[in-house]
């Protein structure tokens, strides 16, 4: 089972990834969150990423392939894996199809979450993350428990540095020009599944679930 996961900043791919991956025990890989590990580390991919996911642009694509090549190499993706925030642009996707190809194992779906502007906005500018377990909490729909610790690891939740509004805007604008390209080459693919993600969590993974079918 080997899926891809598309939509707008604050769709809620992450959130509905980690409970597929749960569910189907398969890895849930998110290049957003690899590339904020080298950030944290300082590693040379770390330092060269930052200048651009500050400013809320796409990593260079050789960079990133690269990155989810050796990922997808690893053991545990070899039983699948959901690609949470990769490919975000048309030479991104070629490059996997072309690494799938190689490996035998082409793409199961494309699961597109669909929400507006306005509500990407709202979310993403409410919203904390757990740097441990990554789970992300928003401080009006979904506060936790005890003041700014996650409900998991009791770690405090911290803002990403790039979730102010201007910010935003430009990675919806980003999104709009480089990813949304995308849903057109995996509809053609006969692989493109849409969820309208405009509703809680427990029911945008119900409607993940009964768009997946067969294939889950
Ligand atoms: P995310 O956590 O998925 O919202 O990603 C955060 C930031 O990481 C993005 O705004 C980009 O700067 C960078 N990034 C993540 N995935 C990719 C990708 N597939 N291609 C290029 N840049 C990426």
């Amino acid at each position: 089972m080997r899926f891809v996961f598309l939509g707008l900043p604050g769709a809620g791919k992450g959130t509905q990834a980690r409970i597929l991956s749960e569910r189907l025990d398969i890895p849930q890989i998110s290049t957003g969150d690899i590339l904020r590990e080298h950030v944290q580390e300082g590693t040379r991919l770390g330092i060269e990423a930052r200048t651009y996911m500050d400013r809320g642009e796409y990593v260079p694509d050789d960079v990133v392939v690269r990155m989810v090549e050796e990922r997808l190499g690893e053991p545990d993706a070899s039983k699948g894996f959901i690609l949470d925030g990769f490919p975000r642009t048309v030479r991104q996707a070629q490059a996997l199809e072309v690494a799938l190809v190689e490996l035998g194992t082409p793409l199961t779906a494309v699961v597109k979450f669909t929400i507006s502007d306005t509500t990407a906005i709202r979310r993403i500018i409410g919203r904390y993350t757990c740097p441990v377990c990554k789970r992300t909490y928003h401080q009006e729909w979904r506060p936790p428990a005890n003041d700014q610790l996650c409900d998991v690891d009791g770690t405090p939740l911290e803002k990403r540095s790039d979730e102010d509004e201007l910010t935003v805007k430009r990675r919806l604008a980003i999104y709009r020009e480089q990813t949304e390209p995308l849903e057109r080459y995996y509809a053609e693919r006969g692989l493109l599944r849409d969820v309208d993600a405009e509703a809680r969590m427990d029911t945008v993974t119900e409607r993940m679930l009964a768009a997946l079918g067969d294939a889950v």
